[in-house]
């Protein structure tokens, strides 16, 4: 995938995005060798438009290599179902747990994502207490719309908390997932009707 960063450095830039696997085999090419090659996929794309290759500069990442990332994030390969996810989320026996962008399908490769699951995994080891963690709405005021909360708090039931943006009104529901699928499908807005079951109090 090509950005045109043009727009927001002012500069004749282009950012070239590769997933894996074909990241793999570039990371093991030289620089000269990664230019000839995305020169070449762009001089298919806009024939005769494509500088020479010697007045282009490249700067190559390599974030599999790099000891302190191993890589990006996350990607779904060939064969890989939404599916994988839930399983990249289980804990194991109880005591180790995973937050990460790569462990949601609902925001994978996303900030979002990482900073989510470590709301879903609190939440997974404080129900050992009886107890739910709630970021606090403030971090949300924008974004609640866009982003609802899903996360884990029981048994398999998830979390669903919402704030109307119109209302002011919070509410938090815990329903089984297939029943909230069921009732997003048909438009449910968390606002409008009352959840099936185990009804929360307003979170602080
Ligand atoms: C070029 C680029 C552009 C992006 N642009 C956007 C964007 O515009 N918007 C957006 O929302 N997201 C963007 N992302 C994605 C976003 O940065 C990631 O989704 C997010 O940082 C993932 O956070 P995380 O905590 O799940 O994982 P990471 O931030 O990857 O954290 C994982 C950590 O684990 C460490 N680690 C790995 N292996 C080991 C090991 N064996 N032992 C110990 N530690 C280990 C790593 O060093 C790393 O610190 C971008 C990512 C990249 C690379």
């Amino acid at each position: 995938m090509f950005v045109n960063m043009h727009k927001v450095t002012d500069k004749p830039v282009l950012l070239a995005l590769v997933s894996e696997p074909y990241s793999d085999e570039l990371d093991k090419k030289s620089d000269d060798e990664i230019k000839a090659e995305g020169l070449g996929v762009l001089e298919e794309m806009y024939k005769g438009m494509v500088p020479d290759p010697s007045q282009v500069d490249v700067l190559v990442s390599r974030w599999s290599q790099d000891p302190f990332t191993r890589g990006s994030y996350s990607y779904t390969p060939v064969g890989a179902t939404m599916s994988d996810y839930d399983v990249l989320t289980e804990p194991v026996e109880n005591r180790v747990f995973f937050a990460g962008e790569a462990t949601t399908k609902y925001f994978p490769a996303l900030v979002n994502g990482a900073y989510v699951t470590g709301i879903r995994e609190a939440n997974r080891i404080m129900v050992h207490d009886d107890k739910i963690y709630l970021p606090p709405l403030k971090q949300f005021n924008e974004t609640w719309e866009q982003y609802p909360e899903y996360v884990i708090c029981e048994d398999g039931l998830e979390l669903v908390a919402r704030k109307s943006l119109d209302s002011g009104n919070k509410s938090v529901a815990c329903v089984k997932p297939a029943t909230k699928i069921k009732l997003e499908s048909i438009g449910w807005t968390w606002q409008s009707k009352e959840p099936e079951q185990c009804i929360k109090n307003e979170p602080e």
